[in-house]
């Protein structure tokens, strides 16, 4: 992965600024970010309640997921029934939602800051 990319940001856990610190305290998936970023300090929280807004994307992610189970159980279980389809599709979002949710937080991050190279020396 490309450094300098919000892909890198996001898929790696960094500071969507400096993309040297972490975004999360220990694991990615924790579900909280840091207050502020521990190598170029800048704040993860730019206002109260702004992490509110990750919902929208956690909301997309979650569109996104429902329509990529329902159309794979469609190519690949052509006999499924409706309740097939909606059991794959709860089981798979209750799977994944604990990624989902910390994910769009760190996506949302990335919406307002980019990556400045002048903070990525050591
Ligand atoms: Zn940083």
């Amino acid at each position: 992965m490309i450094k300098g990319t919000k892909f890198y940001s996001i898929f790696k856990g960094k500071c969507p600024r400096c993309q040297n610190g972490d975004f999360y305290d220990g694991l990615f998936f924790k579900g909280s970010p840091l207050k502020e970023c521990p190598h170029c300090k800048l704040k993860y929280e730019k206002e109260p309640g702004f992490f509110q807004g990750s919902y929208y994307v956690t909301y997309a992610l979650g569109v996104a997921t429902i329509v990529s189970v329902w159309v794979a159980m469609y190519v690949l279980f052509p006999n499924a029934t409706f309740d097939h389809y909606l059991w794959g599709v709860l089981g798979t979002l209750v799977v994944l939602t604990p990624f989902i949710y910390p994910l769009s937080k760190i996506i949302w991050a990335n919406f307002f800051t980019s990556y400045d190279s002048e903070y990525n020396k050591d």
